[in-house]
């Protein structure tokens, strides 16, 4: 058997490590020259760890990762402490079997591929036409170069080719939510090592501050702003670099140490926040999608990459299962994949505003809820409204699936 990926992001390279693990032959094309990641973090909750625990590579990621130990909820005109959770390493592990790690997204992508042979990534190379029949699917690349293979993943992400030949035109909806990303390099920051325990947030009326480690060196900031306009940007759907003043001014009413925190990088990232509405199918004949391209989802309860992963871990495992009949074996994985993916879609978007809440009543409320919760010394992600997603094991799942 041998599968075609499109797509060099985590869920791609994810994929290579999954079907590799079953013997299945893969070659992976990505179209930018090298690791397509940017700096910024990216967290991975136990049903995501205990896929890399099952591939042998945990500690390899435990290596660039950290375990957010504590997370405080902070109020965004005091600063004053909402909640305090005490998540990391060893609570996770205990809990839940896995740990909760956060990363800089390229340093984990380069370690990744670092398990991945010479001359299976392909760079620099855009796929432009895909055709399949009963004897096997060809990709086409803008250099002229064809692919062959038995299946084909469409791992090419929101905006995704494959799904476009294949599934057509599926536009992504814009939430009215946009981020600004921002870095800040450890030289810049006095006692670097001990922040790299602590994750901070502040819920504002309309807004939503981060601050955590995204890597080795540096310091992640994201805030988030509800409400916004496309027609209100000049460079309407792109990302875009901002100056750092322009940030400041959207919290120029908040706490000091909130606004010192996002003084500190030299720019941010714009980052308009979109996501498709659920597909009803992400499979045909031998092709199907993952990842993003299959099911791209909000940031708000940090699960797009991490469902990108259970994918591939499904893929891998169905591939294996239905060697004989790869077209078979790609409608398992979607049957299997599609509900729990969606679930998570629908809740992103709910969650989307929880978090950006205006009125006060609401907020009270809220707040109230996260206090109550952070209280238990034992047990958080027992009692997490998230706890489906968290406990979840994927590998185990499948195997109930086909058993049933
Ligand atoms: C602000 C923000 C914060 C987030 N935080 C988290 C988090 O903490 N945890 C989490 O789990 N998720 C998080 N996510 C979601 C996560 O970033 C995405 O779900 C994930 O990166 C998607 O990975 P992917 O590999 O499916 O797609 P992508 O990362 O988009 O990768 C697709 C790849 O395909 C390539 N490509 C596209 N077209 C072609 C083509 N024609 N030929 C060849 N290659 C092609 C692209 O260059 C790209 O490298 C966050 C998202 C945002 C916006």
């Amino acid at each position: 058997m041998k599968a075609i990926i499109i797509g060099g992001g985590i869920g791609g390279i994810i994929s290579a490590l999954t079907l590799r693990h079953h013997g299945i032959e893969v070659e992976l094309y990505e179209r930018a020259e090298g690791n397509p990641e940017i700096g910024s973090a990216v967290q991975f909750t136990a049903n995501v760890t205990n896929i890399f625990k099952r591939l042998g590579l945990l500690d390899v990621v435990k290596t660039c990762g950290s375990p957010v130990e504590v997370r405080n909820m902070r109020e965004w005109n005091t600063g004053n402490i909402i909640s305090t959770n005490r998540l990391g390493d060893t609570i996770a592990e205990r809990e839940l079997g896995s740990p909760y790690l956060v990363f800089g997204r390229s340093e984990l992508l380069d370690e990744l591929a670092r398990y991945i042979p010479a001359g299976i990534c392909n760079y620099g190379m855009k796929c432009v036409n895909v055709e399949q029949d009963e004897t096997g699917v060809r990709a086409t690349f803008d250099d002229g170069h064809v692919a062959i293979g038995d299946v084909l993943i469409g791992a090419d992400g929101i905006r995704s080719t494959v799904r476009r030949l294949v599934f057509g035109m599926v536009e992504p909806v814009f939430s009215g939510k946009v981020a600004y990303r921002g870095l800040i390099p450890r030289e810049k920051v006095a006692d670097f090592e001990s922040h790299k325990w602590i994750a901070n947030a502040w819920p504002a009326p309309g807004q939503f501050m981060l601050q955590n480690f995204a890597g080795r060196n540096t310091i992640n900031l994201s805030l988030y702003r509800n409400n916004q306009r496309l027609e209100d940007f000049n460079t309407g759907t792109a990302t875009a670099v901002v100056p750092t003043e322009e940030v400041l001014e959207f919290v120029k009413d908040w706490e000091p140490s909130a606004r010192e925190w996002l003084a500190q990088s030299a720019d941010f990232l714009r980052w308009p926040l979109f996501d498709i509405e659920p597909l009803k199918e992400w499979s045909k004949g031998r092709v199907a999608l993952l990842g993003d391209a299959a099911h791209a989802t909000l940031p708000f309860i940090g699960q797009g990459a991490g469902q990108g992963a259970e994918d591939a871990s499904a893929l891998g495992d169905a591939l294996a299962h239905l060697s004989d009949d790869p077209v078979a074996a790609l409608k398992l994985y979607e049957a299997f994949r599609l509900p729990r993916a969606t679930r998570v879609q629908l809740e992103s978007r709910a969650r989307s505003n929880y978090m950006m809440l205006k009125d006060p009543f609401a907020i009270n409320q809220r707040n109230l809820q996260w206090r109550e919760a952070s209280k238990a010394i034992t047990g958080y992600f027992g009692n997490s409204v998230d706890h489906w997603i968290l406990s979840y094991d994927v590998e185990s799942a499948f195997k109930e699936q086909i058993a049933a």
